[in-house]
């Protein structure tokens, strides 16, 4: 058995071309993941595909390699840009995302003739119009900088053979459904499209609906899963004290990069600078921030000068970090569903991973809704110094760790951080909207009837606890009983890297 799970297969049985295959070895993957071994020859045979796969599968790889072969017999060494019509459409939520999704075009196409370009908002559309007019077969995009090259009537899509939607659920979380439609409508109707989502709500299925025909359907892990290599871990600890925490733990352990999340870009950007003052060498990242500013954290991150890279949930979407071993939810998303977003940063392509959350006794209903989604129940250890409030209690309502009849813990309220989390999509969506010729961009979340204060339904209406880990199993009693955090070990701080 291979990391994935599957029995041993090998690129050269999957029928893809000498060239590719060259271009595959250069990266060095020993063989496909189990989502490149199913859609690769799915997508090669000309079929539609719906992906149910989170980041870390091998996604981009199952979806670009396929496509890369079907217009091979088009690919022309001439310069003419009549010779280099588009041909394959990607479409990706952020720019990272799209910027990462290129890097992998070009790392599989460099052996042969065709041309990519990569085309996203926040710079200059100038030298981006100039690429394009030059010819490109593959145009990996984001909606709204797609849309503002279409009205500058700088793109044809009469060749268009193949269209990818790449990561369909953050491009409805962030209202960006209208204007993948307005393109969709524009692509010619004789094409394959492929839609990748690692999550299927009713929404992306009427999408998928829209945009697919007979597609086949692929889901390499089930409907909101973690990855099995990530070891998950609470801290209960009062909100105050978080700060004090997160130092201590970045300080402690052996971590060489970590991502912390947090709720806002206020937080991002104060924690940062907390932990620079700490002598931590951190940056944030987020929507506020300029393209240069974020390509520059990024850099920074991957090449090791800056550890601790703090983010909003939004701005670390598709960020590929290859190895990030930890990932520290310094506050608990109020989405459920962003928790396996902001995990699957780590535990990518089968390697292990550590997720840590920093609990307050008021985010503990927070808590419980994860550990429903992703059927574990985590593992809680209290450091020594830093305890939760007299009130945390868990799960909400029980007795076990209330030390004195406190008030219950605060409730989720969710329609307060819905309105919260959309004025986050929002300022987002204002920053894209600020660039000039733009006066069609959704200015609100849930154009489409997207609602984020509608409660997780659970495929499992009685989720049982089934831990995916050997540790996250030690923390669990049973999901029904009362569970009591678990007093801290000596070695714990140690040995948290090591996981
Ligand atoms: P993705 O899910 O496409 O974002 O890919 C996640 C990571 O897995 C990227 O860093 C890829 O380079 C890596 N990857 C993709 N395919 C393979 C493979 N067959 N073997 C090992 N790593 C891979």
């Amino acid at each position: 058995m291979n990391d994935f799970g599957l029995l041993p297969m090998r690129f050269d049985d999957l029928g893809l071309a000498p060239d590719l295959l060259r271009a595959i070895a250069d990266q060095g993957y020993a063989e496909p993941t189990p989502i490149q071994a199913q859609a690769i020859p799915i997508v090669l045979a000309g079929q539609d595909l719906m992906g149910g796969a989170q980041t870390g599968t091998g996604k981009t790889a199952a979806f670009t390699l396929p496509l890369l072969q079907r217009i091979l017999p088009f690919a022309s060494a001439s310069p003419s840009p009549a010779r280099h019509p588009v041909r394959v459409l990607m479409l990706a939520p952020t720019r990272e995302l799209a910027i990462q999704v290129h890097e992998s075009v070009r790392g599989y196409s460099k052996y042969v003739p065709l041309r990519s370009a990569c085309v996203y908002g926040g710079v200059d559309i100038k030298p981006q119009i100039a690429e394009i007019r030059l010819g490109v077969e593959v145009l990996v995009a984001t909606p709204g900088r797609l849309l503002d090259l279409i009205e500058q009537r700088c793109l044809n899509f009469g060749s268009v053979q193949a269209l990818v939607l790449d990561e369909a659920d953050r491009m409805l979380d962030m209202g960006f459904i209208p204007d993948v439609t307005r393109i969709i409508n524009l692509l010619p109707q004789q094409r394959q499209s492929l839609l990748f989502s690692a999550t299927f709500s009713e929404e992306i299925k009427k999408l998928a609906d829209r945009m697919l025909k007979s597609p086949v359907l692929i889901e390499v892990a089930r409907r909101n899963t973690v990855s099995e290599t990530i070891t998950h871990r609470v801290h209960p600890v009062a909100a105050e004290a978080k700060r004090a925490l997160l130092v201590k733990l970045l300080r402690s352990s052996d971590f060489n990069q970590v991502l912390v999340f947090t709720r806002t870009k206020i937080e991002t950007n104060k924690l940062a600078r907390e932990l620079q003052r700490a002598g931590i060498a951190a940056d944030s990242i987020h929507g506020d921030k300029s393209q240069q500013e974020r390509l520059k954290a990024l850099e920074a991150f991957k090449d090791g000068s800056v550890l601790v890279l703090v983010a909003t949930d939004v701005a670390a979407r598709g960020l590929d970090i290859d190895e990030l071993p930890h990932v520290i939810n310094f506050e608990l998303p109020r989405t459920p569903e962003d928790y396996i977003h902001r995990i699957g940063r780590t535990g990518r392509a089968g390697k292990p991973g550590t997720a840590v959350s920093l609990v307050s006794a008021s985010e503990v209903p927070y808590l419980v809704d994860i550990e429903k989604l992703i059927r574990i129940q985590v593992e809680q250890i209290v450091v020594p110094g830093f305890e939760p409030e007299d009130d945390y209690t868990y799960p909400p309502g029980g007795e076990r760790r209330r030390r004195q009849p406190a008030a219950a813990p605060a409730p989720p309220a969710p329609l307060a951080t819905a309105r919260s989390e959309r004025t986050q999509f929002r300022a987002e969506q204002r920053e894209a909207a600020s660039r000039p010729g733009i006066s069609r961009r959704p200015h609100h979340i849930a154009a489409d009837g997207f609602d984020f204060s509608k409660p997780y339904e659970s495929a499992d209406p009685h989720p049982v606890a089934t831990p995916a880990d050997g540790n996250a199993a030690k923390g669990i009693a049973r999901v029904e009983q009362p569970h009591k955090p678990r007093r801290p070990l000596a070695a714990l701080l140690g040995g948290l890297g090591r996981k």
